[in-house]
């Protein structure tokens, strides 16, 4: 079941438009994420999907129903929030039985699916204990596994990993990659994450003051930016200034011309993004050489800050097993036949920010 959001706003008192004509299709069964900088409007769209919050105007649809005016228990969603909000007297087993109660199954059935939920969690050793005698990763395994027991139609995840240290957060994500794939659940996740983003969602939706930059694959957000926000959001690009000819096919820039990976743009001012893996050392038959600023091993690869003359300052990233020394100067090739460019008229869009990823924790 497909959920749409139309035309979507919510105006706070005092005037904030936390989410500002917001118009998704998040597709049936597929895992989207919601990503962005703190304040961009991600737990404010996602409370008006859950029904927690009114919108100010637009419509909400959970396949042909129109559920923006309806309370969110009946809306068949599971939410699960970064603190795990579990009953603290109940027993694993009796929190993720909980939302079983009123189904009118048999109390064989209930247990049936109780049980097999807390197989595909791991906790099912925890069934007895109580949140108090859990760590946090047991604790948000049994959260998720009571938000889908009720097998809801929509499952709504708010930053479920966030309270968790960086290791548990890794493993935790890697499972629900493969507990979601075997789902089909339409799963609306929002995160501060960028790596979470790109490794949970099928397709990711990248907001920004209340707006929708791109939704999009992960990859093609990476490779095909729409605007300099995105460009920089995910991952380090260098992005060289040109000009794109009438054709639409070449742009001339400091580093030479280049090819267009999707032509078509109007002719003019335009960037082009150059992320520091698309850089390769060419001896023989360099486009340009560099100056090596800075460089840092990182075992398998260097991070390398030079200056090029004609295009200023490039990141690149190089294998680890060449030797790298800062003062040297480095003969440097493209390694893509073509660049993605971003169109004049988006190039202003994140230009003079970088994105703020303060995380705000909610208490
Ligand atoms: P995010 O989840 O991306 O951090 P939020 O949806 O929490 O963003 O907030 C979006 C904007 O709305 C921010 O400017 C925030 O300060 C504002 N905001 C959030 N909740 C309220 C509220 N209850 N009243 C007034 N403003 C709010």
């Amino acid at each position: 079941m497909n959920v749409n959001v139309t035309q979507l706003s919510k105006r706070y008192d005092g005037d904030v438009v936390a989410v500002d004509g917001v118009d998704i299709t998040f597709p049936s069964g597929q895992t989207t994420v919601i990503v962005g900088p703190s304040g961009s409007g991600k737990s404010t769209l996602l409370n008006l999907i859950a029904g927690l919050l009114l919108p100010t105007t637009g419509s909400i649809h959970f396949g042909n129903r129109d559920v923006t005016r309806i309370p969110p228990e009946d809306r068949n969603i599971g939410f699960v929030f970064q603190s795990y909000a579990l009953f603290p007297h109940m027993t694993a087993e009796e929190n993720v039985g909980f939302g079983l109660l009123e189904s009118r199954l048999p109390a064989s059935q209930r247990a049936e699916i109780v049980e097999s939920t807390m197989r595909r969690f791991g906790i099912e050793r925890l069934r007895r204990r109580r949140p108090g005698e859990l760590s946090g990763g047991e604790k948000q395994r049994v959260a998720l596994a009571r938000a889908l027991a009720r097998r809801p139609a929509v499952l709504l995840l708010d930053e479920p990993l966030a309270a968790l240290d960086a290791q548990l957060r890794e493993r935790l994500r890697s499972e629900l990659k493969s507990i979601f794939a075997s789902l089909n659940v339409t799963t609306i996740h929002v995160t501060h994450d960028r790596s979470e983003a790109m490794l949970l969602g099928d397709s990711v939706v990248v907001m920004n003051e209340g707006r929708v930059l791109q939704h999009d694959t992960p990859q093609r957000i990476y490779r095909q930016p729409a605007n300099v926000f995105l460009a920089r959001f995910f991952g380090d690009a260098n992005l060289i200034e040109g000009h794109l000819d009438a054709t639409g096919r070449h742009i001339d820039t400091a580093l030479g011309s280049l090819a267009v990976s999707e032509p078509g743009a109007t002719a003019g001012p335009v960037v082009a993004v150059i992320r520091p893996e698309m850089l390769a050392l060419a001896p023989s038959h360099p486009d340009f050489t560099v100056r090596v600023e800075h460089a840092e091993f990182l075992g398998s690869r260097w991070r390398v800050e030079g200056i090029s003359e004609r295009a200023g300052r490039i990141i690149i990233d190089l294998p680890g097993d060449v030797a790298i020394a800062a003062g040297e100067s480095l003969p440097l090739r493209l390694t893509r036949d073509s660049v993605h460019v971003i169109a004049a008229e988006d190039i202003a869009i994140g230009a003079h920010h970088e994105p703020d990823l303060t995380v705000t924790r909610r208490s």
